[in-house]
C-alpha cells in the first residue's frame, strides 16, 4: 500500500505537518493507517532516514578518558617531578616516574573504558519499546526503529518517540514542558487543523519527540524522526542514565580534602625531619620524597574506582533484570529498609483470568454454558460491557488460530473471557461503534465507553428480551464499591429495578466473599441512551447508570516472592504491599505470601487519608498491606516512612506514580506493564516486573557497597603503614627507609591491581542475613577507622622493624642501594598481599570464603608478588629502584613476618565472630 521511498523527501522541514489533514499528512507519508508500513519499506525508510535517535557525544572516548587521567592533579604533580628530576640530571628517576605514570594511567584507562561501555549499554537498553502497526499486524518495536510514516498507538503515561500528526485521539493530553515550558497538560485533537503560524504550543493535531500522553489515547503517523525533530532541532538528550554523584562519593570527595591537608602538613613534617636528618644536601631526594608521600596519602583514585564499581555492579545487577538508570540507585540499594511493592503484576503474575460471573443473583463459573447466558440477561451484559468497555485488541483478526488479546491484562482478561462465552469484542464494536470514552484512571477506578447503536432493529444485548434497541449505550466498568455509587437501578431476575439497600448489600457481600479468596472483582453497568450524551465528561456518563453484574478475576501470586519475601525479612527489610485493589483481595494475596500472617487486614486508602500525620506514621510502621491506595495516597506514605528514618525503595507503573517514584529514595518502574512516564521518574527499572528482583539487587547493592568498604579498607591501610614507616624512621636515627620511586610503586602498581579486584569480590554468606548499612554512617564507621589505623601501624612495626635490624648490621652500601631498605619495601608490599587475602571476607575466614572463589584476586596478588620480585632481581629494574637482591634467607624472613599481618587480621576477624555469635 505504501508509495515507496521517491514520495518523500529528506530534508522535509518545509513540510508544515499541523496544516494538513488527516488525510493529508497520511498521503504526504504514503501510508495506509489499517496497514502501517510493509517490513520491507520500514527498513528502506531506516536505511534512508537513519536511527530516531538524537545525537549523542555517547561514551567517552578511550582518547578522553586518557585526556583525565593525564590531567588529574597528582599526575600533574608527578609530571612536574618528572621534569625536575630531568632537569636535575636524574634521568633514571625521572624516566621511572613517568613509566609508573603511564602504567597506573593504562590501567586506569583500561577500567574507566569498560565502566563506560557498561553504562552505554544500560543507556541503549533505556530506549522505550512502541506500539506500531506494520504489515497489518500490532507490533512493538524499539522507539530507535521508527520511521516517518510508522503508525503509532499513544495511552496515558507513554512517551512520545517521534514528532507527528495526530490520526486518532480521545480525550488525549499531552505534556510539553520539555518543548514549550508550559507544565499544564495540553489537549490535543487529531480533527483541528491549523494556520502556517500556529505556535508550536498551540498545535493541538500534532505530538513532538520528548513528550508525554498524561490522559487519553490516541494514535499518530511519524513525520520526523532523530535529529530533523523539533527536540532534535534544539538538540537535548533525553534518554541517558543519570551520573549525579551519590552520596558515598560526595563523603569520598569530603574525605580527600581533608587527606589532603594532613597530607600537606605531614609531608611538610617528613621534609622537615629529613632536613634535620640527612642535611640540605639531600634537599633534592627529600623533595621527591615529599611528593611522593603526597600522592601516597591522598587517596585520590578512590572517586574514579568507586564509579567504576558502580558502574559495573550496574552491569552486573542487569544481569539480575534490574535496569539501573541513576548510578545513585546501585549504593542506595544497600541501605534500603523498606520495600514498597504493587500488587498486581509485581507480586503477583499479571496473567489474568475470568472466573466467574455473578448476575441476576446467580454465580456462573467459566466456562459457563450457551443456556445459562439465555437464561440470564444479565451474564449476557456483564460480558459484553467487559467487552465493550475494553481498549484490549485481538493480537490478530484470523480466526482460524487460537488468539489472544493483547493490552493491560484485566482487559485482555475481559475480552478473551468474553470472547469465550461468544461475545466477541470486533463484532459487538460493529454493532456498537464506539463514540466517546471516559479513560480508566486510579482515582475513579472504572472506565466508561460511550457506543452508537447503528444495527437498528437489532437487540443490543443478545439475550435480553422484550426491549427495542436504544440510539445510544453508555457502558462502565470498575471497583464494585465505587460502581454501585453512581448505579440508579440494578438488573435481576425480575427485570431492571430500583436499587435498592437490600441490592447494595448483597451485592458487596459478594464481592467481599470474592475478594477474600483473592480474586479481583469488577462491576459491570449500562446506561441506555435515546440521543446522543450531551457533555462526554467522565462525571456526566457515569450516572444513573444500571448496574448488571460483577466478574471475578484470578491472577496467581509470583512463586518465587514467598522465598524473596522471607530473605528480605531476614535481611532486616520490610516488605509493605501498596495495591488499587479491595483491601480483602490485596489482604489475602499479602498472607499468601507471607507478608502478613494469615486473617490480618489490610489498611485502605480512605482510611490513611482520614489520619492525622501522627496517625499516619504509627500506621506505617505496624501496616504491612494497604489497598485502595490512590497515587496520592501513596506519596504520602513514602513521605511518612522516610520521616521514620526509613530509606524506601517503591514501585509504580502509572503516570500519577511519578511523584511517589521520585520522592522514593528509589524509584522502581515496571519494564513491561510500566508506562514510559513512570520510568522516566524511575532509578531503577525491573525488566521481569518481578518483586524478587528488587531483592536481588539489593542484595547486589550490598555486595557493592561491602566491596568498596573493603577496597578502602585496604588503599587506606597501606597509605597508613607507608605514613608510620617514614614518620618513625627519623626518631629511630635512621635515614628515610623509603625511596620516592619506591613509595609510587605501591601506590600506583601494587595497590591498584589488587584493589580492583576486591570490586569483584563475591557476596558474603550473611549478605542477605544482617540488618542494612544505615545510610548516613560515616565511612570509618564498625571499625574501618581503628583498623586502619592498628593494622597499617602493624605493618610498619614489621616492616621498619626489620629494616631496623638489618640497617644495625650492615650498614649502607657502596652504591647508595641497601639490604634494610630493600628488606623494609619488600615487606611492606608482601604485608600489602597479606592484607588483602584477609579482608577478603569481612567476617568469614579466607578458608571458609575460598582462596579461588576471587580469581582476579588471586592472580593479582601472584601477578604483584612476580612484579615485585622482578624489582629486587632483574638487573635493569635493580638499578632504577635501587634494589639488592634479597637471599633465599632473607626472602623467607620477608614472607614470614609479612605473613604476620594475614594472621592478625584473621584473630581480629575471629573475635568478631564470637562476639557476634554471643548478641545473637
Ligand atoms: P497495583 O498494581 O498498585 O497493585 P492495581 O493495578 O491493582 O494496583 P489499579 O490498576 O489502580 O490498581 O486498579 C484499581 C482498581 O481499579 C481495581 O481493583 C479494579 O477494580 C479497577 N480497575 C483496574 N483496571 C481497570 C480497568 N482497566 N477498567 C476499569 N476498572 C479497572
Amino acid at each position: 500500500a505504501s508509495g515507496g521511498l521517491s514520495g518523500i523527501p529528506l530534508g522535509r522541514n518545509t513540510f508544515m505537518w499541523h496544516c494538513m489533514t488527516v488525510d493529508e499528512a497520511l498521503s504526504a507519508l504514503h501510508v495506509e493507517p489499517a496497514l502501517g508500513l510493509s517490513e520491507e519499506e520500514a527498513s528502506a525508510r531506516l536505511a534512508k532516514f537513519g536511527h530516531n535517535e538524537l545525537e549523542d557525544r555517547g561514551i567517552k572516548s578511550p582518547w578522553a578518558i586518557l585526556w583525565e587521567q593525564l590531567t588529574a592533579v597528582m599526575v600533574i604533580i608527578l609530571i612536574i617531578a618528572a621534569a625536575i628530576s630531568f632537569l636535575l640530571g636524574e634521568t633514571t628517576d625521572g624516566i621511572a616516574i613517568l613509566a609508573i605514570v603511564i602504567v597506573n594511567a593504562v590501567l586506569g584507562l583500561r577500567q574507566e573504558y569498560k565502566a563506560e561501555k557498561a553504562m552505554a549499554a544500560l543507556k541503549q537498553l533505556a530506549v522505550p519499546s512502541v506500539r506500531v502497526r506494520r504489515a497489518g499486524a500490532l507490533v512493538s518495536v524499539s522507539a530507535r526503529d521508527l520511521v516517518p510514516g510508522d503508525i503509532v498507538y499513544l495511552e496515558a503515561g507513554s512517551s512520545i518517540p517521534a514528532d507527528g500528526r495526530l490520526i486518532e485521539s480521545a480525550n488525549l493530553q499531552v505534556e510539553e514542558a520539555a518543548l514549550t515550558g508550559e507544565s499544564l497538560p495540553a489537549e490535543k485533537s487529531c480533527d483541528w487543523t491549523g494556520a502556517e503560524a500556529t505556535p508550536l504550543a498551540d498545535r493541538l493535531n500534532s505530538v513532538y519527540m520528548g513528550t508525554s500522553v498524561t490522559y487519553g489515547r490516541g494514535a499518530l503517523v511519524v513525520a520526523e524522526t532523530g535529529m530533523r525533530t523539533e527536540l532534535g532541532k534544539i538538540a537535548t538528550m533525553i534518554q541517558s542514565v543519570d551520573r549525579a554523584p551519590t552520596p558515598l562519593q560526595i563523603r569520598l570527595d569530603n574525605l580527600g580534602k581533608v587527606l589532603a591537608v594532613v597530607a600537606l602538613v605531614l609531608v611538610g613534617l617528613i621534609f622537615v625531619l629529613g632536613l634535620w636528618r640527612e642535611g640540605v644536601g639531600h634537599l633534592r631526594e627529600l623533595f621527591l620524597t615529599s611528593v611522593s608521600m603526597a600522592v601516597a596519602a591522598v587517596p585520590e583514585g578512590l572517586p574514579a574506582v568507586v564509579t567504576i564499581a558502580l558502574a559495573l555492579g550496574a552491569q552486573r545487577m542487569l544481569g539480575r533484570h534490574a535496569l539501573i538508570r541513576k548510578l545513585l540507585a546501585v549504593e542506595a540499594l544497600g541501605s534500603v529498609t523498606v520495600i514498597c511493592s504493587d500488587k498486581t503484576g509485581t507480586l503477583t503474575e499479571n496473567r489474568m483470568s475470568v472466573r466467574s460471573v455473578v448476575a441476576g443473583g446467580a454465580q456462573f463459573d467459566l466456562p459457563i454454558e450457551k443456556d445459562a447466558i439465555t437464561r440470564s440477561p444479565g451474564v449476557a451484559i456483564a460480558l459484553s460491557v467487559g467487552a465493550l468497555c475494553n481498549d484490549a485488541q485481538w493480537s490478530s483478526t484470523d480466526k482460524k488460530s487460537k488468539v489472544k488479546a493483547i493490552g493491560d491484562p484485566t482487559e485482555t482478561a475481559l475480552c478473551e473471557g468474553a470472547a469465550e462465552a461468544g461475545f466477541d469484542k470486533y463484532h459487538l464494536e460493529s454493532l456498537m461503534p464506539r463514540i466517546a470514552e471516559a479513560p480508566f484512571d486510579s482515582i475513579r477506578k472504572r472506565m466508561a465507553t460511550v457506543h452508537e447503536v447503528v444495527t437498528a432493529g437489532t437487540p443490543i444485548w443478545p439475550g435480553l428480551p422484550g426491549e427495542s434497541a436504544p440510539a445510544f449505550v453508555t457502558c462502565v466498568k470498575g471497583a464494585v464499591d465505587g460502581l454501585l455509587g453512581v448505579c440508579d437501578r440494578i438488573l435481576t431476575e425480575s427485570g431492571v429495578l430500583a436499587i435498592g439497600q437490600e441490592h447494595i448489600a448483597e451485592t458487596l457481600r459478594v464481592n467481599d466473599s470474592l475478594s477474600s479468596q483473592g480474586m479481583r472483582v469488577l462491576g459491570f453497568a449500562y446506561a441506555p441512551l435515546a440521543e446522543r450524551p450531551s457533555s462526554m465528561d467522565a462525571k456526566d456518563l457515569e450516572s444513573k447508570l444500571v448496574f448488571a453484574g460483577m466478574m471475578a478475576l484470578n491472577d496467581p501470586p509470583r512463586p518465587e516472592v514467598r522465598d524473596a519475601v522471607a530473605l528480605c525479612k531476614s535481611a532486616g527489610i520490610r516488605p509493605i504491599m501498596i495495591t488499587g485493589d479491595h483491601p480483602l483481595t490485596a489482604a489475602h494475596i499479602g498472607s499468601e505470601l507471607g507478608l502478613q500472617a494469615p486473617g490480618m487486614g489490610a489498611v485502605s486508602g480512605s482510611e490513611l487519608e482520614a489520619m492525622s500525620d501522627v496517625e499516619l506514621r504509627r500506621a506505617v510502621r505496624e501496616v504491612t498491606v494497604f489497598a485502595r491506595v490512590t497515587p496520592e495516597t501513596k506519596l504520602d506514605i513514602v513521605t511518612a516512612l522516610q520521616n521514620e528514618g526509613e530509606i524506601v525503595a517503591m514501585t509504580g507503573d502509572g503516570v500519577n506514580d511519578a511523584p511517589a517514584l521520585r520522592k522514593a529514595n528509589i524509584g522502581v518502574a515496571m519494564g513491561i506493564t510500566g508506562t514510559d512516564v513512570s520510568k522516566g521518574a524511575s532509578d531503577m527499572i525491573l525488566l521481569d516486573d518481578n518483586f524478587a528482583t528488587i531483592v536481588a539487587a539489593v542484595a547486589e547493592g550490598r555486595t557493592i557497597y561491602d566491596n568498596i568498604r573493603k577496597f578502602i579498607r585496604y588503599l587506606m591501610t597501606t597509605n597508613s603503614a607507608e605514613l608510620w614507616v617514614m614518620i618513625s624512621a627519623p626518631f629511630l636515627g635512621m635515614p628515610l627507609p623509603l625511596l620516592p620511586l619506591q613509595i609510587l610503586w605501591m601506590n600506583l602498581v601494587t595497590d591498584g591491581l589488587p584493589a580492583l579486584a576486591l570490586g569483584v569480590e563475591p557476596p558474603e554468606r550473611n549478605v542477605m542475613r544482617r540488618p542494612p548499612v544505615k545510610s548516613g554512617d560515616s565511612l570509618f564507621a564498625q571499625g574501618l577507622g581503628i583498623h586502619v589505623f592498628w593494622v597499617g601501624l602493624l605493618m610498619a612495626v614489621i616492616a621498619l622493624g626489620a629494616g631496623w635490624y638489618y640497617w644495625l648490621h650492615e650498614p649502607a652500601g657502596s652504591d647508595g642501594a641497601t639490604r634494610w631498605q630493600t628488606m623494609t619495601f619488600t615487606i611492606l608490599t608482601l604485608s600489602q598481599m597479606a592484607h588483602v587475602l584477609a579482608i577478603r571476607s569481612g567476617k568469614d575466614s579466607l578458608f571458609t570464603a575460598g582462596l579461588w572463589s576471587n580469581r582476579p584476586l588471586m592472580l593479582a596478588v601472584i601477578a604483584t608478588i612476580l612484579l615485585q620480585c622482578a624489582l629486587i632481581y632483574a638487573p635493569l629494574l635493580q638499578g632504577v629502584f635501587r634494589m639488592v637482591p634479597l637471599s633465599a634467607w632473607d626472602m623467607a624472613v620477608a614472607l614470614v613476618l609479612s605473613s604476620a599481618v594475614f594472621w592478625a587480621v584473621e584473630i581480629e576477624k575471629a573475635v568478631l565472630r564470637r562476639t557476634a555469635n554471643r548478641g545473637e
